[in-house]
């Protein structure tokens, strides 16, 4: 079995230099490859930050374990961490936070255990990036949430929960707000979740998990969240467990899958060899058991686990009255303990049964579509324009372009309603939505917008729109606030 690495920037080299210690120590059958990746790439004018060598060994070999990597900052690059996740379709991130013996938190010196699995999409959601500045006033994000983006990442959860016998898996969102967007992904939750009747499968909303996580974190096992949410959520299940030292994570597609730390480079204690290398070793670890080398990632992890009962540690974290020791000397105490259980918190004895990823030499890229499209038709259109009119006047200038197919039916500003009937409290921007619907509910073809377009550019700078679809009988679009 041969693996790309990337060492990474900042101290990525000397924390996987040890963790790679660890695994030769304990006989991991795994060659290692290095590829070119990281901030050095980046400066050689690669504006993807790798090589395209890097690239065709990682396509080659589907798995990559990485440390962390700086994304050179005013050079307008995309993050080199993101570009990896999406290039590869590496649509879940799975990160394990537990409690570890001899890393102190409220929640250990309250003797609250801790063992939650935070499923994040990986893919979609904000990060995207595909933003607009719609007026010198005004910025737009678009955030699309798919139902094969999402159905592929809840099924994962859901397969994940079931091998592990998980006592709940909960969808985190805020669909209360967020109607069609996370609406969506919380109809894909419980689409799956019927093929799997023997897990406990609920919601929250994600504000209501956020206060529940830092009072009762036990309540919680599998937590399955869009992208945004989820890393936001992962960092503070970071924090129940000690801080972002002590969280791994794990970058799951069909081809390719990326071990990491979540922590950066961490540029302030770089080439000291005094990081800890705690989070990229359970990543590590994280990986071996993907690939299916079960005996040695027990081992290993009872070792580390024995490790930090006992009280040996970095500098970042732990009794500050017991010496700290280096990099180096942390991997040599887990090394000296191979063999040896912690008091608490074992994993048991696994067998090795090393399992090959599967790798499709793909021609094409394949398209996602889950469903049939039910009957469709435009019912109107959605102007965004610039405008420092009140929203009166707006009205009257929209309602000459009409015609015979088109009535202005209300005009709002930031979401909320302004025209026709609104509040002169509410505080305006030079942008508002003007939205047209049939004028007798006939249906409308994409002509008749750009007819309409046409005809009310002369009066405004349309900055954006979008169309106005019903869907089998259902309203595809969002109603302001006050309509
Ligand atoms: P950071 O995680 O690098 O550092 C935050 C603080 O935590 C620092 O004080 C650092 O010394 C400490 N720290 C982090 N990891 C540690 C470890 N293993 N042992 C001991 N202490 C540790 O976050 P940052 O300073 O915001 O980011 C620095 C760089 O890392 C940026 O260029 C950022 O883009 C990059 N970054 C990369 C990744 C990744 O590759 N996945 C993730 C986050 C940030």
């Amino acid at each position: 079995m041969k693996i790309a690495v990337a060492k990474g920037d900042g101290i990525g080299p000397e924390i996987m230099d040890a963790v790679i210690t660890i695994f030769n120590a304990n006989k991991v059958p795994i060659e290692y490859e290095i590829v070119e990746m990281g901030k050095w790439v980046f400066d050689k004018c690669f504006n993807n930050g790798m090589t395209p060598e890097a690239q065709e060994t990682i396509e080659k070999l589907g798995i990559l374990f990485k440390g962390p990597m700086e994304t050179p900052k005013g050079k307008g690059v995309k993050s080199i961490n993101v570009t990896a996740r999406k290039t590869w379709n590496t649509y879940a991130n799975k990160r394990v936070f537990q409690t570890l013996h001899g890393v102190d938190t409220v929640f250990s010196k309250a003797g609250i255990p801790i063992d939650i699995t935070v499923v994040r999409e990986n893919i979609e959601d904000t990060y995207g990036g595909i933003e607009h500045m719609i007026t010198h006033d005004v910025a737009l994000s678009r955030r699309f949430i798919t139902r094969p983006g999402s159905l592929q990442l809840i099924k994962y959860a859901f397969e994940m929960a079931r091998k592990n016998e998980s006592r709940r898996i909960t969808c985190s969102h805020k669909a209360n707000i967020m109607k069609l967007t996370d609406g969506l992904f919380l109809d894909c939750f419980y689409e799956v979740a019927k093929e799997y009747p023997e897990l406990k499968a609920d919601d929250v909303i994600v504000d209501d998990l956020c206060m529940k996580l830092v009072t009762r974190p036990d309540l919680f096992d599998v937590v399955v969240l869009t992208n945004l949410q989820g890393d936001i959520v992962s960092d503070l299940c970071a924090g129940l467990v000690g801080g972002l030292g002590f969280a791994p994570s794990a970058n799951i597609g069909d081809h390719i899958c990326i071990f990491e730390a979540v922590h950066g480079t961490a540029p302030d204690i770089a080439r000291k060899n005094i990081a800890n290398p705690t989070a990229l070793l359970l990543s590590g670890i994280a990986m071996l058991r993907h690939l299916g080398f079960m005996e040695n990632a027990s081992t290993i992890e009872n070792s580390l686990l024995y490790t930090l009962e006992n009280g040996i540690h970095t500098g970042d974290f732990g009794d500050k009255t017991i010496p700290s020791v280096n990099t180096p000397a942390f991997a040599e105490a887990v090394i000296s303990n191979f063999g040896k259980l912690p008091k608490q918190g074992a994993k048991p004895k696994g067998t090795n049964k090393e399992i090959t990823p599967t790798m499709f030499k793909l021609d094409i890229n394949p398209m996602l579509v889950s469903k049939d499209i039910e009957e469709e038709k435009i019912v109107g259109v959605d102007f965004f324009i610039e405008s420092s009119e009140q929203p009166e006047i707006i009205a009257k200038k929209c309602q000459r372009h009409g015609g015979v197919k088109f009535k202005l039916v209300s005009i709002s500003n930031r979401g909320t309603q302004v025209w026709p009937t609104g509040s002169k409290y509410t505080n305006l921007v030079n942008q508002y939505n003007v939205r047209f619907e049939t004028l007798d509910g006939e249906e409308l073809f994409q002509q008749d917008v750009l007819g309409l377009y046409v005809s009310l550019s002369g009066n405004f700078k349309i900055c954006s729109s979008e169309l106005l679809n019903m869907w089998g009988g259902k309203k595809a679009y969002s109603m302001a606030q006050g309509q």
